[in-house]
């Protein structure tokens, strides 16, 4: 099966606990006010790829120590049976997978889905596509209620733990307030596919973009788009 892909990175480690595989699905339609992925809201300006090469990469991952999977967007329900086949593979894997224990605690690699949707937006086929998350976070991001929580973009979004690995490894997080970086910055040269390209991944802190951007420009990084602006 073919999902619209915004981008990977591992490893991953402001948007879920411990060092984890990131998998952006391309296509948002929820056009929240203030959200930092514009470039991920138009459905096919990303690239069309096989579940199967994700799954590939998540194995990948495993083997190299990954703690968790986190799929956000762009808005992953809106691809939900790409979106449950991929989880479906993933919990696969994670059971078959020779190392089993997460270096933080001991706790298999969990799978964290970020949605705009709340829980009353959940049809069938988003409820079934999220039957392999171990959490979900769920709720528009709102720009003018600002939090503190971690891993959470605006106050009204919502840690749901959904399975009992979700319950276990996410209780210590779910009114947890950010204690360290809240971005991680991946730089990629330039090269055939492109001039090169700054990504912030994780969840900025109100104003924090704006830092980042006059700290990159201080080392000569001027950035010629970005994708929190329209
Ligand atoms: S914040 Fe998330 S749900 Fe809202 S527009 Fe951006 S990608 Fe879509």
């Amino acid at each position: 099966m073919r999902v619209e892909l915004s981008g990977t990175h591992f490893p991953l480690e402001t948007l879920g606990p411990g060092r984890r595989l990131g998998i952006w699905l391309q296509g948002c339609r929820l056009a929240c006010a203030g959200c930092m992925s514009r470039h991920t809201w138009a459905p096919h300006e990303g690239e069309s790829v096989d579940v199967a090469t994700l799954l590939d990469l998540w194995d990948a991952a495993l083997a190299d120590g990954a703690e968790g999977l986190t799929v956000s967007g762009g808005e992953p329900l809106d691809q939900p049976a790409a979106l449950a086949e991929l989880l479906r593979g993933a919990a696969r894997l994670r059971s078959a997978h020779p190392r089993h224990g997460s270096a933080v605690d001991g706790l298999p690699a969990d799978l964290l889905v970020y949605t705009g949707y709340e829980e009353s937006e959940l049809d069938a086929s988003r409820h079934a596509a999220l039957a392999h998350a171990d959490a979900v976070v769920a709720g528009r991001f709102r720009i003018a209620e600002p939090t503190r929580l971690v891993w959470r973009g605006s106050a009204n979004q919502r840690l749901a733990p959904r399975t009992a690995l979700g319950r276990i490894r996410y209780a210590p997080h779910l009114d947890r307030e950010a204690d360290g970086p809240a971005v991680q910055i991946v730089v990629t040269p330039a090269g055939p596919a492109g001039p090169p390209a700054v990504r912030l991944l994780g969840v900025p802190r109100r104003g924090e973009l704006s830092h980042w951007e006059r700290w990159l420009g201080a080392r000569g990084l001027r950035l010629r788009e970005r994708s929190w602006r329209p």
